[in-house]
């Protein structure tokens, strides 16, 4: 019998877990993964897929609209949602089967249910000792509710999926990106739907011309956005409704069938017993980490959102995947996380890669800022008064390109194109060598002429 059970014991099989199990397998490693619930994690079972097929289900209501403008009689719509629950569900169980099919084809060996450390080198899983030489954790998150009267009243992200029926008047709290998609979803699907945020605008750490940018369009297209709002405390009603007690002066009461929150995330630390194994964690509540992704346990790795870095589903893949082959292929790999793309699946979307405006003046001093504000062609006959926005922010000196925004239709798949470009270093005189391709938005980023050059005050 050997030392270990296996050479690499993953905790959680989401995003980084499952690419870190895959990979390490690939070089020959014996690998274990333990799921406390279905295979795939929060992106497939409960984030990135089914809100991305909900944003497309609310669209909907937007095109049967604009279709006018092109000559279709479009007649009333009508929209289900436990067909579209269903549906969403169907495609959820498939992805979260084939993850578990991909495991199983590697060699993996797969554990239906939660891990815990009883000491730095094992770990019980349903009552059984495992042992390994290597831990990979990559458990993920969590949505956080902060504490007042009434609390338990709200329900979060991971149940606004499965809601029995579409609530006709919705409060999201909140001004992060899960916050604004979901205030899109629901009131592209009907529902009456206001947003509240305590800051003062919403999508923090977004440029400040996409943030204002989103909230005017939200606004216009009509969700209610309100800023500076705090919440004091929820009530049942005897209809079963909550009252919600706005906090703001003067303090005022409103009725909502549901109230959300998306008030941000937190790691799932508690019940792994990390100290029984050596593991820190960082200020931020998540697992410390090196560029590695190593713990304070020379042996233990930590991915994805359970860390305090990017949580973003692409990033807890590269983690994994450059664990892995650190691990138990030829080299040492750190994820390189320069220039990260994200998108906002909000209506209409965002796509962003690199620096703000005010974070590019904070690490150069003087930038170029091109901008554009222009109606997509669509609208001219759909007669829809949404705007599209894309910026440019330049280093003034090199001329290269530090940041690329976007919000209109398309944005993320038009971005995802452009962080390319900036990662090869890309200035601005390439864009505008580039030739635009004609009729098309994403043309506008290859002819930014209006410039606008800002210096950093003291
Ligand atoms: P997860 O995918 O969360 O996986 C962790 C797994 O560990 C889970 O399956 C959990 O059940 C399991 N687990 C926890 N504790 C234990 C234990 N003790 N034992 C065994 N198993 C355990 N990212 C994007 O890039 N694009 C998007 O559009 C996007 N949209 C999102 C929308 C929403 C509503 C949310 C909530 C998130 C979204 N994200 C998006 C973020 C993305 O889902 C996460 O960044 C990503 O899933 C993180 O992967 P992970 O491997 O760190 O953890």
């Amino acid at each position: 019998m050997t030392e270990f059970d296996f050479d690499l014991f993953v905790i959680g099989a989401g995003s980084g877990g499952v690419r870190a199990a895959r990979v390490a397998a690939g070089h020959g490693a014996r690998v274990a993964i333990a799921e406390s619930d279905r295979f795939g994690g929060t992106c497939v079972i409960r984030g990135c897929v089914p809100k991305k097929l909900l944003v497309q289900a609310s669209h909907y209501a937007q095109d049967f609209e604009d279709a006018r403008g092109f000559g279709w009689s479009v007649p009333q719509a009508t929209f289900s949602w436990p067909a579209m629950v269903a549906a969403k569900e169907q495609e959820v169980s498939r992805l979260s089967r084939i993850y578990e099919n991909l495991l199983e084809t590697s060699q993996v060996t797969l554990l239906r249910s939660a891990a815990r450390f009883v000491d730095s080198h094992t770990v019980s899983v349903a009552g059984r000792l495992l042992r390994a030489r290597h831990f990979l954790i990559a458990t993920g998150g969590q949505p956080s509710r902060p504490a007042l009267p009434g609390i338990e009243l709200a329900i979060t992200s991971n149940e606004a999926f499965d809601l029995p029926s579409l609530p006709r008047r919705l409060l999201i709290v909140g001004g992060g990106y899960v916050a604004v998609e979901f205030a899109g979803i629901f009131h592209g699907l009907g529902a009456d739907v206001t947003l509240a945020y305590r800051g003062e605008q919403i999508l923090r750490g977004f440029d400040d011309d996409v943030r204002q940018h989103l909230f005017d369009e939200m606004s216009r297209a009509g969700i209610r956005v309100l800023l500076g709002s705090r919440i004091g405390s929820l009530a049942r009603r005897s209809d079963a409704r909550i009252d919600v007690e706005f906090d703001t002066n003067p303090v005022s009461a409103e009725c909502f069938d549901h109230v959300m929150y998306a008030t941000g995330r937190a790691p799932n630390v508690a019940g792994l017993k990390l100290d029984a194994a050596g593991v820190a964690l960082a200020a931020g509540g998540g697992i410390a980490v090196d560029a590695f992704c190593r713990t304070s346990a020379a042996h233990i790795f930590a991915v994805g959102d359970v860390t305090d870095g990017i949580a973003l589903t692409p990033v807890a893949i590269r983690q994994g995947a450059a664990v892995a082959n650190s691990l138990f292929g030829a080299v040492q790999q750190a994820a390189d996380l320069t220039l990260v793309p994200s998108a906002v699946f909000s209506q209409p979307p965002i796509g962003t890669v690199g620096l703000s405006e005010a974070a590019a003046l904070d690490q150069f001093g003087v930038i170029d800022v091109y901008r554009s504000r222009f109606r997509p062609l669509r609208h001219a006959l759909s007669g829809r008064d949404e705007r599209t926005l894309m910026k440019l922010v330049v280093d003034h000196t090199t001329q290269r390109v530090v940041g690329a925004h976007m919000v209109g239709p398309d944005a993320p798949e038009i971005i995802q194109g452009l962080a390319l470009a900036l990662r090869l270093g890309a200035s601005k005189a390439d864009f505008d060598a580039t030739l635009g391709i004609h009729p098309t938005s994403a043309e506008e980023f290859m002819t930014l002429q209006d410039k606008q050059t800002l210096r950093k005050s003291n």
